[in-house]
């Protein structure tokens, strides 16, 4: 069945003629929103360790790399393709020096075909995209910025510590370099509505992103949310009101942009405060699906000013 919307994993089929898989890496970085630089607490949602609970920042990243490589392989027999991906903290928060060794480090496994950066928009000075940008003259290459809102009253409220502003300009600075451009969303954040949610699609479809990825808003134990929650000071959707806000947004985003996940990975276990919905991440993405299909729309179809091709 062709889906509804437009699935990184079809892009990248369609790419390189067969599956490729991430590999998530823990390069051992820290946050400029949680060492001084910018903020201390870091953003209110935010338990890294749950970003990369796979990744093993003991070890090297050649270890990480041939680890992971061996372990996908025994689960799917068409693991032949990676993509090293620097998930965990700020992957670009270092001098270009340091960073050329990392990035080489995950590159050099012969079936890596690119990178996946994580990082934060205000992360990325010229010097770091012109460092990045030298290997996507030769490798597939995505940054993926952590926004979670096109809206400066939730940045500030769940401390980012950075603007819409920065991020746009982080983009449009990343724009030309043959660098594959990914956002992070969070629907469901403090004070946002299904319409924030749209308004924050519609910005991500005029910038031309070339992918988006999607969380559902998870409390997490420890962190500033969590207290909130507990307080009784914060919702959380429950699965119904979640596939409403992710199909409300797939309608209002651009077609071309990949998808390149549709609902967070961490939900069940002891880490997690809330919610606790009791339902497989599987069966989350049929409920989309199915929801999609019962409205008869399709990633886009709300937009009557699409980007021209
Ligand atoms: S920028 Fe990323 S690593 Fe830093 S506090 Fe926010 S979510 Fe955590």
């Amino acid at each position: 069945m062709v889906s509804r919307y437009y699935p990184f994993s079809r892009f990248l089929r369609k790419r390189f003629g067969a599956p490729v898989y991430k590999i998530p890496l823990d390069a051992g970085f820290s946050c400029p929103n949680r060492d001084g630089t910018i903020g201390r607490g870091g953003c209110a949602f935010c338990y890294n360790p749950s970003f990369g609970p796979f990744a093993d920042r003991a070890l090297p990243i050649d270890k990480q790399i041939a680890v992971w490589a061996s372990r996908l392989r025994r689960r799917h027999r068409n693991a032949v393709k990676f993509l090293a991906y620097l998930q965990n903290y700020t992957n670009t928060y270092g001098p270009p020096a340091q960073l050329e060794r990392i990035y080489d480090a995950a590159l050099a496994h012969p079936d890596v075909i690119g990178l996946a950066i994580g990082t934060r928009p205000d992360c990325v000075p010229d010097p770091v995209l012109d460092l990045i940008e030298s290997y996507a003259a030769t490798r597939h290459v995505w940054l993926e910025y952590g926004l979670q809102s096109i809206h400066n009253r939730t940045l500030v409220r769940i401390n980012r510590g950075h603007t819409a502003e920065q991020f746009m300009d982080a983009v449009c600075r990343t724009r030309g370099r043959g660098i594959f451009v990914c956002a992070h969303v969070i629907l469901g954040l403090p004070g946002e509505t299904p319409a924030d949610a749209v308004a924050t699609a519609r910005a991500l479809t005029e910038l031309r992103l070339d992918g988006v990825k999607i969380h559902h808003l998870q409390v997490l134990r420890g962190t500033p949310l969590a207290a909130a929650y507990q307080n009784g000071g914060l919702e959380v959707l429950a699965p119904a009101e979640y596939v409403r806000w992710v199909c409300d947004f797939l309608e209002h985003l651009g077609p071309r942009i990949t998808i390149h996940r549709l609902v967070g990975d961490v939900l069940d276990g002891d880490l997690l405060v809330a919610p606790r919905w009791r339902l497989t991440k599987s069966e989350m993405l049929r409920r989309i699906e199915r929801e999609l299909e019962r409205r008869g729309t399709v990633q886009g179809s709300a937009l009557t000013d699409r980007p021209p091709d």
